[in-house]
């Protein structure tokens, strides 16, 4: 019975049970390997990121440095101009000197003056040093001087680009090393001597070497750190990826302990209202629906065999009659004929079966076209006047004058016919049977209803069941009952043409069965089985 050859046979384990020790094999494998590349996925992004960040981090630092020393020396070349001049040597008229001018007894002045010329040159427009005015030594400093003097054509160009620019008070920076490697950033500019029209050069310098020290030690240690953040990170990441699968897992290992047997089990919910919780509710609704089906198919299989048992246990007994206690062809006959009808009846309960089947599994397709629903109808009930004058139930037609609609007109013949057998089967004499057709807008109403014994409440649930007939007075079922198969029909017909059936039933009083079906052949994917006592 079971369609799907991938599951279990209910109640055997798999063959020697290696099957599924090589698939939850295959489960750690898989997970191990999603695992891995999760935390792959995590130590590139981490790394990718941290080098992004240092870089950043580092480009920012250097320039940030680099500011500094800018507005150090900015402020210092502000001093320079503050506290030198060049002005002509008192001994000898024709050249000049730089002199500085402060206050000796003022030690801030004295000692922002020497800090000045730490590193420090003037030289005329030509790169000449020239000599300091006190001392008469060139106006150079020995820290200077070990950085490298400027050629005169370097210091005679920069002056001419200086004094050739619409800023002549701008000034330019220039980056050397000491003959020890540190390096040094040089400010120059252009100077004016009192009174005199032509240009100086003078240059200050201070050293960065702290600077690039703590450039240096920054990348040492986010060298140092980004292993280190990076190894905890894959950590952390393979940690998490783990916990993330964890439920995963769960679900694979419930999914495989699942088996024809016992589709009961289910994967409780973890409450966490994420995408796994909505995975784990999918799946418990997967199973649910095929446990349903497997239910549905067992209870099938049960019903089957137990409708065919009794016409075959019958056919036996007529049998062993004829051959053991029959002595006269009359017997002989009776016999047969009893046999005979009994396999009427198996064969119908096989045709109705294989139809349903059909049916239900698709294969029966509708055959839709344009046609007046109540000319169907009223031609049907023609058809049934004779059986209801016959039990003496008055049949009525309550039809319009058109009710078109696009339909498969033997499924439609087959939905009213039932439904009119069963009204008039469930019928005492003097009841009445009527068959009304509506035609709506977009839907066509159908309604059979009678005077007949109605349909208890409880029962109500499953006559649309296969089977299932509504027991007479003790747990038999009343004698004048079918097969149990007409309603299943008459459910699925309404499915197939997307249309609504709903029956209300008083016992005692009569049963109305209402359907609602779209008229185009086109409606909701719903069908409603809806009954009230
Ligand atoms: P059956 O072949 O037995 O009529 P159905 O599937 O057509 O099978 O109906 C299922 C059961 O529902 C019937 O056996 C009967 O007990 C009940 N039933 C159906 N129609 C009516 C009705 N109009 N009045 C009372 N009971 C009904």
């Amino acid at each position: 019975m079971c369609r799907s050859a991938s599951w279990n046979v209910p109640g055997k384990p798999p063959a020697n049970g290696r099957s599924d020790v090589k698939s939850r094999g295959d489960l750690r494998r898989a997970s191990r390997g999603l695992r891995f590349r999760l935390t792959l996925s995590y130590a590139v992004l981490f790394a990718v990121l941290f080098t992004f960040v240092a870089l950043l981090f580092r480009q920012r630092l250097d320039s940030v440095l680099n500011q500094q020393v800018e507005t150090r020396l900015d402020g210092e070349w502000k001093a320079l101009k503050g506290y030198m001049r060049i002005e002509r040597d008192p001994d000898y008229n024709y050249r000049f000197t730089a002199a500085w001018y402060y206050d000796t007894d003022d030690s801030d002045e004295t000692t922002i003056t020497l800090d000045l010329r730490k590193i420090y040159i003037v030289t005329d427009q030509d790169g000449n040093v020239i000599p300091d005015w006190k001392t008469k030594e060139p106006a150079v400093s020995t820290a200077y001087q070990d950085i490298g003097i400027d050629k005169p054509g370097d210091i005679k160009a920069r002056v001419r680009a200086a004094l050739a620019s619409p800023h002549s008070n701008s000034f330019f920076w220039l980056d050397r090393k000491t003959s020890k490697g540190e390096p040094v950033k040089i400010r120059w500019g252009v100077v004016y001597a009192e009174g005199h029209g032509a240009p100086f050069y003078a240059a200050i310098g201070a050293s960065y070497a702290e600077n690039v020290r703590i450039l240096r030690a920054y990348s040492l240690l986010y060298a140092a750190v980004i292993p280190l953040a990076l190894l905890l990170g894959s950590l952390l990441g393979y940690f998490m990826a783990g916990r993330a699968l964890t439920p995963v897992l769960e679900v694979a290992r419930t999914a495989q302990r699942i088996t024809g047997s016992n589709l009961s089990l289910r994967i409780p919910m973890r409450d966490a209202g994420d995408e796994l919780d909505y995975l784990i509710l999918t799946f418990n609704r997967m199973i649910e629906r095929l446990e349903a089906s497997f239910r549905q198919v067992r209870q099938f299989s049960t019903d089957v065999s137990h409708e065919l048992r009794t016409p075959i246990t019958a056919i036996r007994g007529q049998l062993e009659v004829a051959l053991f206690t029959a002595q006269t062809t009359d017997q002989y006959r009776e016999a047969m004929f009893n046999a005979l009808q009994d396999i009427d009846r198996l064969s119908q309960i096989v045709r109705a079966l294989l139809l349903l089947s059909q049916a239900e599994s698709g294969q029966l397709v509708l055959q839709k076209s344009r046609l007046d629903l109540c000319q169907v109808a009223g031609d049907l009930v023609d058809q049934f006047q004779i059986p209801a004058e016959a039990a003496g139930i008055r049949l009525v037609a309550d039809l319009p004058a058109e009710c078109p609609a696009i339909v498969d007109r033997v499924q439609i013949e087959r939905l009213i016919t039932n439904l009119l057998s069963n009204a008039l089967k469930f019928t005492p004499e003097g009841g009445e049977v009527r068959l009304s057709v509506a035609s709506a807008e977009d839907s066509v109403r159908i309604v059979v209803e009678d005077t007949g014994k109605g349909i208890p409440t409880q029962h109500l649930p499953h006559i649309f069941d296969r089977f299932y007939r509504v027991p007479g007075e003790g747990t038999a079922p009343a004698p004048e009952q079918g097969l149990g198969l007409g309603l299943s029909f008459v459910a699925w017909i309404v499915k197939a043409h997307r249309g609504r059936i709903h029956v209300d039933s008083t016992p005692g009083k009569g049963t109305k069965f209402t359907i609602l079906l779209p008229a185009g052949g086109v409606g909701t994917d719903t069908m409603e089985l809806v009954g009230r006592a």
